[in-house]
């Protein structure tokens, strides 16, 4: 504690004691770096400083201010819950780890944050950061992604807990995991833990914890259409649920094995909205990594031929003019095509 109370970085949401704020921290540094959530905090608590003023808005507008940040699930929830919380609790945040469980978006990890960080409450938290630093000072030897070994974990965690300051020890913790216990690194030398630490005395500390090999990671070539019609660009929806739920794209899918680029997209553009196309030219490759898959992405100048775009594996289609692209939120790979566009000013003026 001494040591965080020392060291500890000077980040926006430890300025704060609004419940709100530091919830919304929560859910933007989940599986994202502190230095990518600062610019979002910042934008999000100015446009929506309360609870009310973020469940009264549309999810797009969130969705727009959440693009480039990823995992738009946790932009959904967090919506989602703000509503719950406005007509479930009256517009407060609940404060009980119990009540804080009930909304969406609201997992193990995040119910112990905002209860101790926020609250005050005597409730341990466990991320990627406090398993590495509990694995090496306890010397647990078993695999952390085991359902009995996180039990451990999480028991552990449970009995360092001081009364007073849960949430700084808390704190302390991931802290110590991200800038000191670091996981191919560690800097046992200036590490306050250094004299308790097991897996230092016993030298395993860059063997812990334990990993398993990683399946090799899927990848995936995908083509898009930016598909025109008298100066006008077709857009579509995604389906709320999944992966980048209710964002706009380009209209495309997987190329099948032993299809063209071109038949692919012909084919995808068909069963997504029932419209045929030509297919132009290329307007840009691109690599790009999820969490779970990487994709090729190749980007197709499209002319419009026939049928009426409707609904068939989307939420909804649009035409809009090309300036207009930058109202609606895209996942980062197709705004990565519209820089593409910008830059080659094509098909029209961007
Ligand atoms: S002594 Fe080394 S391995 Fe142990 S907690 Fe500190 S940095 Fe991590």
């Amino acid at each position: 504690m001494r040591w965080y109370r020392q060291r500890a970085r000077n980040l926006p949401w430890r300025r704060t004691r609004d419940p709100y704020a530091i919830w919304v921290s929560e859910i933007m540094l989940q599986q994202t770096r502190v230095q990518a959530v600062i610019p979002y905090y910042e934008r999000f608590l100015q446009r929506f400083p309360t609870v009310q003023s973020l469940a009264r808005v549309r999810i797009d507008s969130v969705l727009k201010l959440w693009e480039g940040l990823g995992y738009y699930s946790r932009a959904r929830n967090l919506h989602e819950a703000a509503r719950q919380i406005v007509v479930r609790f009256g517009g407060r945040l609940p404060d009980t780890r119990e009540e804080l469980l009930s909304l969406p978006g609201i997992g193990a990890y995040t119910a112990g944050a905002v209860a101790s960080i926020a609250f005050d409450r005597q409730e341990p938290l466990v991320d990627g950061n406090v398993i590495r630093v509990l694995c090496r000072v306890f010397r647990i030897r078993k695999d952390p992604k085991q359902a009995e070994t996180r039990k451990q974990i999480w028991s552990i965690a449970r009995d360092l807990l001081p009364a007073r300051t849960p949430g700084d020890f808390n704190q302390a913790l991931m802290e110590l995991g991200s800038e000191v216990c670091l996981p191919r690194t560690p800097q046992c030398e200036v590490c306050p833990l250094r004299r308790a630490c097991l897996a230092r005395r016993h030298g395993e500390q860059a063997r812990l914890p334990f990993r398993r090999r990683k399946k090799p990671i899927p990848r995936y070539l995908v083509v898009v259409g930016v598909i025109e019609r008298s100066g006008r660009i077709l857009i579509d929806k995604r389906r709320p649920e999944g992966l980048l739920g209710g964002l706009w794209e380009f209209p495309g899918g997987k190329k099948r094995p032993g299809e063209s680029l071109e038949e692919a997209l012909r084919r995808e553009v068909k069963e997504e909205i029932g419209i045929r196309i030509r297919v132009d030219g290329l307007i840009a490759t691109l690599d790009h990594a999820y969490s779970h898959f990487r994709i090729r992405l190749r980007a197709f100048r499209c002319t419009y031929v026939s049928g009426k775009p409707r609904c068939l594996g989307c939420d909804a289609v649009k035409w809009v003019r090309p300036a207009d692209l930058g109202r609606y939120a895209f996942p980062a790979a197709n705004n990565r095509v519209i820089q593409a566009l910008r830059q080659r000013r094509e098909p029209a003026k961007l």
